[in-house]
């Protein structure tokens, strides 16, 4: 028999139990599909890292002699192609659970069935694969807390090994035939002047997992809120893309153990909590989760959305997050939750507008745990506590970067501020620009606007 794995966002051979399926036929077709609803709307960070991971995919299987076959256009009809020229009796891929996979998934099958051809689905880029977890009722949780405890008691089966002894297809076995098919070159698409990514594949991540454990995790707790220290892992691009699996995180914290691995495990969960409300609820990709914030009161995005998305509001903490996800399409969690607090509730406008930003530039953006972040700022996600919060970004920024190393690291204008200058609240400084809102002002704004959706 022969089969196709159509890798998504599980851009590796390691611990990969959909990728060991596949491999149990004769001949299996790496295969990757380059689809325009994905690629298009995405900005050149993002385009970007995808290219480079996939060059990596297509280097470990070169070491095997074979190729990563990739296609362009739409996967109802690519896939088919593919898994007809090579007469594959079952295409395998890792389950997507979020709103755009799962209606993909459900297309590419029907289509297949047609020529009696299987889809089959083995695991998620998840430990719990979303819809698992439920209370004593069987509903879903709409809290963090209990979820990860519940997930936690749910638990996980242990890493597999990369398979061994296959039976490679590649590209020429794609182009052969009456049907025969035509590949495309993995594209390389030019950075932007200014733009530096992370190192992209599953070799990078695992070597940045083991140097983060060595080296980083036992600080964890106590310093993954600072982001002049830049302690956090790193590691949301490599899950975003799949080059490395969170049950292989998870095993390794669990034999590790000592400082650090529980607060780890519980950001892992985070992940899980947030694709399980979405696969729960998929229209909260767009609309509010609690829908009374559906009449709140916004203002139309224009001048003040530039200013935010741009770096150029006056606030240094808001300023440097917008500037380091344009250089490094990446910003540190602390700075994420001030910039989305500043533009929903200092600028008054909708989260979404923010969210498709960071969508545009994240390398790790994902639509879960980027519209349910978003969410949890803006109030109307799944905070237990939604109406009071609102971040005060001078006095955010004087906490959590204390001697302004990461403004400074990220503003180049305020990088010769004189001792007596306050990094976070800097006055007339030449090249850069004066507050453009009065944070008092409109968070008392953000609050009245909040107490009319109360009543
Ligand atoms: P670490 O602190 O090292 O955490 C380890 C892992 O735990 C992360 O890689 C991530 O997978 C997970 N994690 C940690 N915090 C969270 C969280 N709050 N929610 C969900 N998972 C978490 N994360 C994304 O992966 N993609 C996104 O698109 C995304 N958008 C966000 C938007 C907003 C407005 C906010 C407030 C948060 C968002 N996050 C997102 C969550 C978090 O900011 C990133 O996961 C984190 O900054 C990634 O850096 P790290 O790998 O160094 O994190």
């Amino acid at each position: 028999t022969r089969t196709v794995m159509w890798f998504r966002r599980d851009l590796r051979l390691a611990d990969n139990p959909a990728l060991l399926d596949a491999c149990a036929a004769d001949g299996v077709l790496p295969l990757y599909v380059l689809d325009p609803a994905l690629w298009d709307p995405a900005g050149p960070s993002r385009r970007g890292y995808l290219a480079a991971s996939l060059r990596s995919l297509d280097a470990a299987f070169r070491q095997r002699q074979t190729r990563l076959s990739v296609l362009r256009g739409d996967p109802v009809r690519q896939v088919l192609r593919a898994a007809r020229a090579v007469r594959a009796e079952r295409v395998h891929v890792a389950a997507d659970f979020g709103p755009y996979g799962s209606r993909r998934d459900r297309a590419v099958a029907e289509a297949l069935a047609e020529h009696d051809i299987e889809l089959v689905r083995t695991g998620s880029p998840y430990a719990v694969a979303p819809g698992r977890v439920r209370n004593g009722s069987g509903d879903p949780y709409k809290v963090y807390t209990p979820f990860s405890k519940a997930w936690s008691e749910h638990g996980w089966r242990d890493p597999v090994e990369a398979p061994t002894g296959v039976g490679w297809l590649g590209p020429e076995d794609l182009a052969q035939g009456p049907q025969g098919v035509e590949g495309v070159e993995i594209p390389d698409p030019a950075l932007p002047e200014g733009l530096t990514l992370p190192e992209a594949g599953e070799r990078a991540a695992r070597s940045r997992w083991q140097e983060y454990l060595d080296e980083g995790l036992a600080d964890y707790r106590d310093h993954r809120d600072r982001p002049d220290l830049d302690a956090t892992s790193h590691m949301s691009v490599h899950l975003k893309w799949g080059e490395i699996h969170p049950r292989t995180m998870l095993a390794d914290l669990r034999d590790r153990g000592g400082p650090g691995t529980a607060t780890y495990r519980k950001e892992l969960a985070w992940r899980e909590f947030y694709a399980d409300v979405l696969h729960h609820r998929p229209e909260t990709a767009r609309e509010y989760l609690r829908p009374e914030f559906a009449a709140m009161e916004y203002d139309e995005p224009g001048a003040a959305l530039t200013a935010w998305q741009e770096g150029r509001t006056g606030y240094p903490v808001v300023d440097a997050g917008m500037r380091q996800l344009r250089a490094t399409g990446w910003m540190h969690n602390r700075v994420r939750m001030i910039v989305a607090s500043f533009l929903v509730k200092d600028l008054h406008v909708e989260w979404q507008h923010g969210a498709r930003h960071f969508m545009h530039w994240l390398v790790d953006g994902d639509l879960a745990s980027n519209q349910h972040g978003w969410q949890w700022v803006a109030g109307s996600g799944t905070d237990a506590s939604p109406y009071f919060r609102v971040f005060n970004p001078t006095t955010q920024g004087r906490k959590f970067d204390p001697d302004g190393v990461y403004v400074r690291r990220w503003l180049p204008e305020l990088a010769d501020l004189g001792p007596d200058v306050d990094p976070h609240e800097p006055g007339d400084v030449p090249g850069y620009p004066a507050p453009i809102i009065d944070h008092a002002t409109e968070r008392r704004e953000a609050l009245a606007r909040l107490e009319k959706i109360k009543q």
